[in-house]
């Protein structure tokens, strides 16, 4: 049970930090509801320093919600091209549609109907409260969750049930009234830039003189996590299929993994298939064309949350003199020049090989690794090119 002496300090402690620490960050200017939103979903699984440059563009493209509402998804998913974890730029394009449509284009302040968008969960719900309404609503993030189980030192796992009601509990409770938004901004900006995942910088916490576990020695056993479970590894071989001075693309489907996303076409290699086999059979299987594989071009790691995928590109040229794909789990296939591959939003290791057969260099925002960082999002990947 949290004394009520604890809890002012904690509260008085945090929000003169905050006063002179603040990160000045581009959507704190007006705290408009708009750019608080978009900016946790850009948050989801990356991190600041990576993002602001898709924010900036984002909001030059994108002033508004209605602006979302009124463009394609294609060029939302463009403009998202990079950040990975696809599903939230659909999640926003879904929600600007809504928010268009039920309510006049302004983003409503009621907490519970922000909470039953698309794409938004307990803990960004509660940072739009909190941070555009200023809400006295309580937020739970990986930075949260490892302050407060520094902070109290606790020694169960954080995702376990009763860790998890502890810790928001607790979020809740701290959260001085009248004074959510720069409380539980403090509480994100503290994990983000002190009490580091490794080696916190205790010696300048405001908090320091509170904490339970930097008294105790076991800040770096906190917070707890639960058994990794084993991560499993899958092999893919991709084709670049040319013909006619063009390459075919297929569109994956709607639901899924990188939703309506852009893609070279290809698939697992199954047990006992060598990748050039797998490319193959996968290009009979999936759009009944038969082609030959005339050159590796390289092999990509893709680290996702729950697997890796290891991925062999090949170039290809189709069998016959007049290839015709026939979609059988694609939504779409379409013939393209080199030079149009940029009107086409594709996933992080298929834009790594674009760079390839275009000769250019990659981009070191598509080469980011997001970190976790909060509990509403679900996949996104990392890539090292391996070899040629
Ligand atoms: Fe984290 Fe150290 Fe501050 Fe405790 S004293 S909250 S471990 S940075």
């Amino acid at each position: 049970m949290l004394q009520p002496k604890t809890r002012l300090e904690i509260q008085m402690l945090l929000l003169s930090w905050f006063d002179e620490n603040r990160r000045p960050l581009p959507w704190r200017e007006k705290y408009r509801p708009y750019e608080v939103w978009i900016s946790e979903i850009m948050l989801q699984q990356t991190q600041v320093k990576t993002m602001l440059p898709y924010f900036r563009r984002w909001m030059e493209r994108f002033p508004d919600v209605q602006s979302i509402a009124d463009a394609r998804e294609d060029e939302v998913l463009k403009h998202w091209e990079g950040l990975g974890y696809y599903s939230r730029a659909v999640n926003i394009h879904r929600t600007a549609e809504i928010i268009a449509k039920h309510h006049g284009g302004t983003f409503p302040k009621a907490h519970s109907t922000i909470l039953g968008m698309p794409g938004i969960g307990p803990y960004t719900a509660g940072a739009i409260s909190s941070i555009a309404f200023n809400e006295d609503r309580p937020l739970v993030d990986g930075n949260v969750e490892r302050i407060l189980a520094r902070l109290f030192n606790i020694d169960t796992p954080v995702k376990e049930k009763n860790t998890r009601k502890f810790i928001w509990n607790t979020a809740e409770v701290l959260i001085p009234a009248g004074r959510a938004r720069q409380f539980n901004q403090a509480l994100m900006d503290l994990g983000a830039t002190v009490c580091l995942p490794r080696r916190p910088g205790c010696e300048k916490c405001p908090l320091n003189g509170l904490c339970e576990s930097r008294r105790m020695g076991t800040a770096d056993r906190r917070p707890v996590s639960n058994r990794r479970k084993d991560i499993a590894s899958i092999e893919v071989a991709v084709g670049i299929l040319q013909h006619r001075g063009r390459v075919l693309i297929q569109k994956r489907p709607a639901s899924g993994l990188m939703p309506n996303l852009w893609e070279f076409p290809g698939g697992k290699i199954q047990p006992g298939e060598s990748p050039e086999q797998a490319l193959i059979r996968e290009f009979r299987e999936e759009l009944e064309l038969e082609v030959r594989c005339r050159e590796r071009l390289a092999s990509i790691r893709h680290n996702y949350t729950s697997f890796r995928v290891l991925l062999h590109a090949f170039l290809c040229r189709p069998a016959d003199s007049r290839p015709k794909p026939v979609l059988r789990s694609a939504v779409d296939a379409r013939w393209v020049a080199v030079e149009e591959f940029d009107q086409y939003a594709f996933p992080a290791a298929n834009r790594k090989l674009i760079d390839l057969v275009s000769g250019r260099k990659p981009a070191a925002a598509r080469n980011h690794r997001p970190e976790p960082r909060n509990d509403d999002s679900e996949d996104g990947a990392n890539v090292v090119l391996l070899k040629k």
